[in-house]
């Protein structure tokens, strides 16, 4: 592993243990080697920067990986398409929570970002004249709301594997220093400002401080706090959990967005893009009843008006299977060829995880737990913001965050399908040119404070050799238990109510946890333990903030509120937490509704139509 970039240890001791740091200096330091992370280590080392990249997963293994139906970008190779139309479906998506000026920068840098992909060499699927493939998602729609866009680039039912394979191998081609299994603890923070990050290395146990002049965090969502999620067990949220430890907010954290369509126990993920090639749902008596609810979009209506539909259904006894508790979706009247060809993945993962063969029979499904809308607040430089002296927009020097763990905000109250590939790749890059244009190359690090490794050491330390009587994987299950059933599609006060308490009762019962492996190498105890309490907090937030926002927007479903509420709530929700006093704070940025250029008009939020 590369460690020209060290210039020497300190050895910090807590409670009488000495904790050696590795002193490593670097213009830029990317935590996350994920769609967002490996575009923005390429943009910075592309430019000329001293770029470390931290990764607690090989960066392959990341999130990203798992990602199948596509890339939203208005390439118009499919049919007709325009970047205001993509801007219209996303603010509209967004259900009016979207900041307008991000989400502008975004659909009209999306096209560039994806040649930018080809020209790397990301093997998309092809149309017969040799053009990038783009198929239907839901709420992607031509003429502002009339037609159906075919909008969504993709290589097969793999667009993510395909992209993170191709962005690793352009990171490599360039100079940037990789640290694999190297788990990023805490930020350094100095007088309000980020100075690098500190790590532990997974595989000998020795500390790590990176300093840099930059820090871009790009940990992903924290999708594990729920027990049915679609992520990888390592969506944790690190980082954001970080940013709360450092005293900054993290907002919209009540949107939450299931997929309709998690095979039936094990949550594995069958993509949209299965319904964008035809498929279609049933209940138990062979209805396609999205035909109900929304007449013209039908399956392909956004996310969280299909997976209300489906609990609506399940609840009001119609679902299929001896519990009547899931719907199905079918494939098996499409052509096994087209199957074989844009649907290989999801082909097998309904083999693996449901034994069944979806040329035959219909796939058990079940809305299950997908992407958070909710993270860092940033500009849509990826520059992270907080609200200081009634400034919403004032920016934490040195912090950057990018890709699910932030909220720039593009996705506002609900995400559209492959808007979040191509939000990693053109907010990646743009935090990449913002980090080109603000750091002076090679420039030394002022000192830090004497105790600036101290509280992330004193917390690492406090964990480790914790000794209480509950399991950390206990308490893990606790929370993923009471955020499924009281934070989930459906809302009320009452059940975020009783949500609350239960979720502060396992917030504080994380005092009496139980690590019991006290080494530093390859500690899995430990790990766990550091996750769950990054995740506990995030889990609280969120359900705080569910249970203070009463209207109904987006993926945030309050039956006790059932209408959107513009007059009172068009307002992003800012959320800090005392990680000491175990207490939550709420506060609120207006939502940006200017956009960039003179030339698009700031979209009226109007009634929802699906
Ligand atoms: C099954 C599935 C399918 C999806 N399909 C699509 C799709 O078709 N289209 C679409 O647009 N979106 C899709 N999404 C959403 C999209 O894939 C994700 O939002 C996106 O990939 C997140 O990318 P990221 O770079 O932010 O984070 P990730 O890919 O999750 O990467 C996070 C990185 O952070 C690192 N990290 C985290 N914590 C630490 C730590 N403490 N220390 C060091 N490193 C750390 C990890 O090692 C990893 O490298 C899908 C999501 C899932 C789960």
């Amino acid at each position: 592993m590369a460690t020209n970039g060290s210039n020497g240890a300190t050895a910090p001791s807590i409670n009488g243990t000495a904790y050696p740091v590795v002193e490593h200096s670097y213009d830029v330091v990317v935590v996350g080697a994920g769609g967002a992370g490996l575009r923005a280590v390429v943009g910075c080392s592309q430019a000329g920067l001293r770029t470390a990249c931290v990764t607690k997963v090989f960066p392959t293994r990341s999130h990203t990986v798992a990602a199948q139906g596509g890339v939203a970008a208005s390439l118009g190779n499919m049919g007709e398409d325009d970047w205001r139309w993509h801007m219209y479906d996303t603010v509209k998506g967004s259900d009016w929570l979207g900041d307008q000026d991000a989400i502008e920068y975004m659909v009209r840098n999306a096209p560039a970002a994806v040649y930018e992909l080809e020209h790397w060499g990301v093997p998309f699927s092809r149309t017969e004249e040799g053009k990038i493939y783009q198929r239907p998602f839901g709420g992607m729609t031509t003429h502002f709301g009339k037609g159906i866009a075919q909008r969504t680039c993709a290589a097969a039912d793999r667009t993510g594997h395909a992209m993170l394979h191709t962005m690793y191998g352009a990171a490599l081609k360039h100079r940037a220093e990789f640290f694999v299994e190297y788990f990023a603890l805490d930020l350094i923070m100095d007088g309000g400002a980020c100075r690098g990050v500190i790590a532990l290395k997974l595989d000998d146990g020795t500390l790590h401080a990176f300093r840099a002049h930059k820090t871009v965090l790009a940990t992903g969502g924290y999708g594990r706090a729920y027990f049915s999620a679609t992520s990888a067990h390592t969506c944790t949220g690190d980082g954001n959990a970080m940013v709360l430890r450092a005293g900054l907010p993290l907002q919209d954290m009540e949107f939450v967005q299931f997929h309709p369509t998690g095979i039936y126990g094990s949550g594995c993920l069958i993509t949209e893009g299965s319904r964008g090639e035809g498929g279609y749902l049933v209940n138990a008596s062979g209805e396609r009843f999205m035909e109900r609810y929304a007449p013209s979009a039908k399956d392909l209506a956004s996310r969280d008006v299909v997976s209300r539909s489906m609990t609506i259904e399940i609840r009001e006894g119609r679902g299929v299977g001896k519990n009547k508790d899931h719907i199905y979706l079918h494939l098996d009247h499409l052509d096994p060829a087209v199957l074989a060809e844009r649907l290989p993945g999801i082909s097998e993962s309904a083999k693996i995880f449901a034994g069944v063969d979806v040329t035959r029979e219909p796939i058990p499904v079940i809305p299950t737990v997908h992407y958070n809308m909710g993270g860092i607040p940033t500009n849509y430089h990826g520059e992270v913001l907080t609200k200081i002296d009634g400034n919403p927009d004032h920016v934490v020097p040195g912090l950057f965050a990018i890709g699910e763990a932030a909220c720039v905000s593009v996705h506002g109250a609900n995400r559209l399908g492959s808007n979040s590939l191509i939000d990693l790749v053109v907010f990646g890059r743009a935090a990449g040119a913002r980090c080109a244009e603000t750091t002076e190359r090679g420039a030394r690090h002022a000192a830090l404070p004497k105790d600036a490794y101290e509280p992330a050491l004193a917390r690492l330390d406090r964990l480790r050799h914790a000794s209480g009587s509950t399991p950390t994987a206990q308490l893990r299950l606790e929370m993923q238990k009471v955020m499924q059933s009281n934070c989930a599609v459906f809302r009320t006060g009452e059940v975020l109510a009783e949500g609350k308490t239960l979720i502060h009762q396992v917030w504080q019962a994380a005092d009496d946890i139980r690590v019991s492996d006290r080494s530093l190498i390859w500690n899995s105890d430990l790990i766990e333990t550091l996750e769950f309490d990054n995740l506990i907090a995030q889990a609280t937030v969120t359900m705080e903030a569910a249970a203070n926002r009463t209207e109904s927007r987006g993926a945030h479903a309050r039956e006790d509120h059932p209408d959107r509420d513009d007059a009172n709530w068009m307002k992003h929700t800012l959320l800090w937490a005392d990680p000491v006093k175990r207490t939550v704070t709420i506060d609120y940025r207006p939502v940006h509704t200017y956009t960039l250029s003179t030339d698009v008009e700031y979209i009226e939020p109007k009634k929802r139509v699906y």
